[in-house]
């Protein structure tokens, strides 16, 4: 703890004088530690109202919230719990009336969670728990704790009087995770009037990874990869296993597995990944800051990207990945198997679709015996994967790029902003899909094998989730003031 670089909080007077401009005659201003303590209230609340698909209810949560929204006097017409049929997945979305010199900005977190089961934690997981200057508690990290946070600075905002240049959404939602009804994907289709805005800001995972507390760098989250499960399978007549035939539905699918272990997917940079290895080169030294602008030079050098893509985190940035997570075949101990299956789970470069990573597996496998279809969402399996694309990184604009660099160096001085591309998925494919274009921003620093995402234990430093607290009104108060 002792070795974070603190941020400080008072001494940032020439922001804190830029912040003020804009500002409406504050009414009562919220202190830091009312803010915090505010904060802290919301996640506590939120982590103790189970938001699983099984057993869950997200529309307990975004009731919840929404009134604090009215109890904190924002109109009733601004705080909208709306969702699906389903009873227990609603959403809730709340503004905040700028003066509507730009058009809104919108927030987007999800208030699901992944299952957690007692028996696997160390401490209840649908109790917010402090201890060793950490908050455990599912959810904590992926992201009541973002979900606490924007919540906190609407409130903080509102209570100041401060008035925006534009207005701003927040978005509360359902089903990021998994389930049946996608929150964001739901108000996008049937509510496009509540969420429209110029830009997106999802606080879903943290921007700074930390080593033993001290920051590496700001990931400014600006582009992700498209998640794709397949299945392989063969088939075979069977038979008794004392008459064994040459050709077998195990063997054949563990030679296709054998072949996608050893094939690469093909390197390749855009102008996220180009941009963040062009940084990471300036923040690394010796073999490893050489073969980052080995790759980035044209034609790139082959032997620096293969040792970099031996690092899993570089390796998923370059390249499409595909892996073998499970496996199943065959029906009893004395029988030849009849049917074998194996998932492969593929996390593909923007720009390529889902059915063009099919059809590269099946070139991979080059054997018309083993079938590559594609499991959807729900779990059922198709034929064809869809041509959906990942989409290209949006342009990292002045207006997001420019706040954000002056506020991480008021905070966090010397920490760096890198832009990022994020190897796992959020909501904010939906937002791109529509034409929005999506950033990924939070305060929230924490050490690499910290990192308990969907995990047992997971947790969050309670000190960086009071710094993202003011990190967050900081960015906001910079992007909306004139
Ligand atoms: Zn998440």
């Amino acid at each position: 703890m002792s070795k974070r670089i603190a941020a400080d909080r008072a001494a940032v007077p020439a922001l804190a004088a830029a912040l003020a401009v804009g500002a409406v005659a504050p009414a009562t201003a919220m202190t830091d530690q009312a803010a915090d303590a505010l904060a802290h209230d919301i996640l506590k609340q939120l982590v103790e109202i189970n938001t699983t698909d099984s057993v869950g209810n997200v529309t307990t949560a975004a009731e919840a919230m929404a009134r604090r929204f009215h109890d904190a006097g924002f109109p009733a017409a601004d705080v909208v719990v709306i969702g699906p049929d389903n009873p227990r997945k609603k959403n809730v979305v709340v503004r905040l009336h700028g003066s509507g010199q730009r058009k809104p900005i919108l927030m987007i977190g999800h208030l699901d969670v992944v299952e957690a089961r007692r028996e696997d934690w160390t401490t209840d997981p649908f109790k917010l728990v402090e201890k060793d200057g950490y908050f455990y508690g599912r959810g904590s990290l992926d992201m009541k704790d973002g979900d606490a946070i924007m919540a906190t600075t609407l409130l903080r905002m509102k209570q100041q009087g401060f008035r925006p240049d534009r207005d701003l959404i927040l978005a509360l939602t359902a089903d990021e995770e998994g389930g049946c009804c996608n929150g964001v994907h739901w108000l996008i289709e049937n509510h496009r009037e509540l969420v429209n805005a110029e830009f997106v800001l999802n606080h879903d995972g943290f921007s700074i990874t930390s080593d033993h507390g001290v920051p590496r760098a700001f990931e400014l989250g600006a582009t992700e990869k498209v998640y794709a499960d397949f299945q392989l399978g063969t088939t075979n007549p069977g038979g008794h296993s004392s008459l064994p035939r040459p050709d077998n539905a195990i063997y054949e699918l563990a030679h296709g597995l054998d072949r996608i272990e050893k094939y690469q997917f093909p390197f390749e940079l855009n102008s996220v990944t180009r941009a963040y290895f062009e940084r990471m080169a300036q923040l690394s030294s010796g073999e490893r800051a050489a073969d980052m602008r080995a790759i980035l030079s044209t034609p790139p050098d082959p032997a620096a990207i293969a040792r970099l893509s031996r690092d899993p985190t570089q390796g998923s940035l370059m390249h499409t990945t595909c892996v073998a997570t499970r496996l199943a075949g065959g029906h009893a101990n004395n029988a030849l198997p009849q049917r074998a299956e194996a998932v492969i789970n593929c996390r593909i470069l923007p720009g390529h679709s889902q059915e063009e990573v099919r059809q590269e597996l099946i070139g991979i496998l080059d054997d018309p015996k083993i079938t590559v279809r594609y499991i959807a969402d729900d779990g059922t399996v198709h034929d064809k994967a869809s041509d959906r694309r990942g989409y290209p990184p949006p342009p990292l604009v002045p207006e997001v790029r420019q706040p954000l660099e002056a506020v991480v160096a008021g905070m966090w001085p010397g920490l760096k902003v890198v832009p990022a591309m994020d190897a796992g998925a959020s909501d904010s494919i939906y937002t791109e899909a529509v034409g929005l274009p999506s950033y990924g921003v939070s305060g929230i620093a924490i050490d690499a094998d910290r990192i308990r995402m969907h995990g047992r234990d997971e947790c969050v430093p309670i000190a960086s989730f009071y710094e993202g607290n003011e990190f967050f009104y900081r960015y906001l108060k910079a992007i909306t003031s004139p």
